[in-house]
């Protein structure tokens, strides 16, 4: 599936839930969390239709997956999807103590962990009352269910910004992958951290900082480094990633689309129609119909997001 612009699009982002357990500071917090609208055969189908037109990768996220009662039959449906070859999963990591087992046995092969401090009281205050050894421990218990795991730390100045050297010592002492990622302010001056409004950091200037350190070298892009600058730690068996979202966006090697927890496609994570596939699934919709409504959502897609143009950006419904 290719759009006006050319960007091929084979990868699909599925926000299963706008629930959290967590309130990070810099994700906009729902006022009233919604039950789940999609159903698990309705997940399965809209899987299956972006398989479909070329979809080749998903990504379940939220909200927090882990909090859907069915995450492991929906990897499940999703693993058994004809076209469907690569399962990854973004989450906080706070269920994965008791869920990577079974999320691995069910065909999930990676996932993305968000942590933005190894620091109990720092990552309390980010997150607004999480406990980071629960975290420590769902990374333990993906390492041992073999998944492969990235993390994912979102930098902010005033925050966590000290934090970024024993985040990558942390990754490379387990041999993890981590990729740090410029707080984009989404919410338009809402969720200040303890320590005043959380600033973004450029990712250059990150990566001069790391340098210092260790020595960095690039990667070519790969099927697992997205939008991230990648590099490989000499001498370790870690990459690191810079994505710049604010700093350098990367809007024309834009490979993916996102269905929301209400079932609808999202063409950009900032602007873009929604189309409705439960609405069409519930309307009788023929696959090959919602087949369609990816094409339609295609035609739409911005050559490049406009941050702000259209108010604050719900993260944590629309899974990042
Ligand atoms: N609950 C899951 C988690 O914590 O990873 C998935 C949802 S979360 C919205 C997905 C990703 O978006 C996380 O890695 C998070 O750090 C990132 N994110 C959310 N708001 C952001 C912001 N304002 N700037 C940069 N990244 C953000």
């Amino acid at each position: 599936m290719k759009d006006r612009f050319g960007r091929e699009f084979t990868y699909l982002r599925v926000s299963v839930t706008d629930r959290c357990n967590l309130y990070c500071i810099y994700c906009k917090v729902p006022e009233l969390p919604r039950p789940e609208r999609m159903t698990l055969p309705e997940i399965a189908r809209i899987v299956r239709a972006a398989a479909d037109v070329g979809v080749r990768k998903i990504r379940l996220t939220g909200g927090e997956p882990t909090l859907r009662s069915d995450i492991v039959e929906i990897t499940e449906a999703v693993a058994a999807t004809p076209g469907i070859r690569q399962i990854v999963m973004t989450t906080n990591g706070l269920l994965l103590g008791r869920l990577a087992a079974p999320l691995a046995k069910a065909g999930l092969q990676r996932v993305n962990v968000s942590c933005d401090s190894l620091d109990a009281e720092n990552f309390r205050n980010i997150t607004k009352g999480g406990i980071l050894q629960k975290v420590l421990d769902g990374l333990d218990a993906a390492r041992a269910a073999g998944l492969v795991v990235k993390i994912n730390c979102v930098v902010m100045g005033n925050q966590n910004d000290h934090e970024v050297l024993p985040m990558l010592q942390f990754s490379i002492a387990r041999d993890f992958d981590i990729r740090f990622i410029e707080y984009m302010p989404m919410n338009l001056g809402e969720g200040e951290g303890l320590y005043g409004a959380p600033e973004t950091i450029p990712s250059a200037q990150l990566r001069d900082h790391v340098a210092k350190t260790y020595k960095l070298i690039p990667e070519e892009s790969s099927a697992t480094s997205g939008p991230a600058d990648t590099y490989h730690v000499v001498g370790t068996r870690t990459r690191v990633g810079f994505i710049s979202a604010m700093s350098n966006p990367f809007c024309e090697n834009c490979n993916r689309l996102r269905v929301t927890p209400e079932g609808k496609i999202r063409s950009c994570l900032l602007t873009g129609g929604d189309f409705d596939l439960v609405g069409a699934i519930r309307a009788g919709a023929s696959d090959a119909d919602l087949s369609k409504l990816y094409l339609q959502a295609l035609e739409g897609k911005p050559a490049v997001y406009e941050l702000h143009k259209f108010g604050a950006v719900d993260m944590r419904s629309i899974g990042g």
